[in-house]
């Protein structure tokens, strides 16, 4: 069999280059602590930045929802799968994102490919950020428009493109609110002019930025205060909302036209009433308690502060998102195996996750680590690097 000959070794070739990927089982104890093996770990590679995957409150709207209406929904949203918690939720969010409506999908890569495939089509042009996350960059691959990428939020290579790409249908120009990888944000106050100057649509994915940017982690759209200008925004439930799922959130025009045309939505089955309650909880939390983005964004400073200090390589993040810069792949992956020996748990990003050359270490921090972990973790990774030689 030509195939699995070949299947093996392309794995070999990923391990060569140290890009190979392996699962690790790990027990939550709490938002910033795992068990491995019976040992504890601190966690700093999670996405759940409010910390509230824990919190009673929403722990117990998970649980007294699958008490009350099961667990597996049964059915897509337009089948038998449309629980009433799901109206109630995209009501939330619309209000959230002060839009007309929103509508849930089952995960953020969904709502943008979804999306993207739905909106976009063959006489359409989609410009599209370099670093944007790889859902919506299968989401620009699904559709049949012709797809521009543009420097990493460089305006006037955008501006450029728009002016020479001519274009017989719709602009869309899209990009991460708050990029993944690099935790900058991204200037949707000049996309949003671009926008207007050469009548494209604007996206926004906000898988960063809902609960960790703007008045109250509305997003970024409200961090720039062009809320009414953008046309598309989409957020996940998996992030700060402690759930899983994503949303679009815009005109009912929009929601429905989605509804009708997103395949990633009409086919498959809907969110148990579980996920939906405890997102729901979460999203109650985040708007009951407005200050929990703001102690999340002062022990990200902290860190990224005393990091930077030491002489580490820390990007020039403006979230709780902190890059390590490394290079080389190997080197990383053998950095985040030292301080894992430590007690440390960050991400190793390689490619094809992020462009060759630049492999980095990945940090999150949350709202529910302590000082005592933000401490550990800058003395584990200070000592780590020091005896690395890279300081
Ligand atoms: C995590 C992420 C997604 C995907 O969301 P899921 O709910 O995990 O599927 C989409 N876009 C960006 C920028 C992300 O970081």
């Amino acid at each position: 069999m030509q195939k699995l000959k070949q299947m093996e070794q392309e794995l070999g070739v990923m391990e060569q280059k140290n890009l190979l990927r392996q699962l690790q089982t790990m027990e939550p104890v709490n938002p910033s602590h795992v068990l491995i093996d019976g040992q504890e770990y601190l966690l700093m590679a999670s996405n759940n930045y409010l910390g509230l995957t824990h919190h009673p409150f929403v722990k117990a709207a998970a649980a007294s929802a699958a008490e009350q209406y099961g667990t597996g929904s049964g059915g897509a949203r337009l089948t038998s799968g449309n629980h009433s918690g799901y109206e109630a939720l995209e009501t939330e969010l619309a209000q959230l994102k002060q839009t007309e409506a929103a509508l849930v999908f089952n995960t953020g890569y969904m709502a943008n490919v979804g999306t993207i495939s739905a909106l976009a089509n063959a006489n359409d042009v989609i410009f599209s950020d370099e670093l944007n996350h790889a859902s919506i960059i299968d989401g620009c691959r699904l559709s049949k428009a012709r797809t521009i990428v543009f420097h990493h939020s460089d305006m006037a290579h955008l501006d450029k493109l728009l002016k020479n790409t001519p274009c017989n249908g719709q602009r869309l120009i899209v990009t991460d609110g708050v990029f993944s990888m690099d935790g900058d944000i991204a200037r949707l106050d000049e996309i949003v002019m671009l926008g207007e100057k050469y009548d494209s649509l604007i996206m926004v994915d906000d898988a960063h930025a809902t609960g960790v940017i703007g008045p109250g982690g509305r997003g970024t759209a409200a961090y720039y205060g062009v809320s009414d200008k953008v046309q598309i925004e989409i957020g996940t439930l998996s992030k700060s909302l402690a759930a899983e799922g994503g949303f679009v959130a815009g005109s009912h025009l929009l929601i429905h036209y989605l509804m009708n045309r997103a395949r990633s939505f009409i086919f498959s089955t809907a969110l148990s009433a579980a996920t939906i309650a405890a997102a729901r909880a979460a999203l109650q939390v985040l708007i009951a308690e407005p200050k929990r983005v703001e102690i999340l964004n002062t022990k990200a400073t902290m860190l990224k502060k005393e990091l930077l200090a030491a002489g580490l390589p820390v990007l020039a993040s403006e979230t709780p998102i902190i890059p390590l810069l490394i290079g080389d792949a190997a080197q990383t992956l053998a950095f985040s195996r030292t301080l894992y020996d430590a007690g440390l748990i960050v991400s190793a990003i390689r490619p094809p996750t992020v462009p060759a050359g630049s492999s980095r270490l990945r940090l999150t921090v949350t709202a529910a680590h302590s000082s005592r972990d933000l401490a550990k973790a800058s003395g584990i990774i200070i000592h780590a690097a020091k005896k690395a030689g890279l300081i």
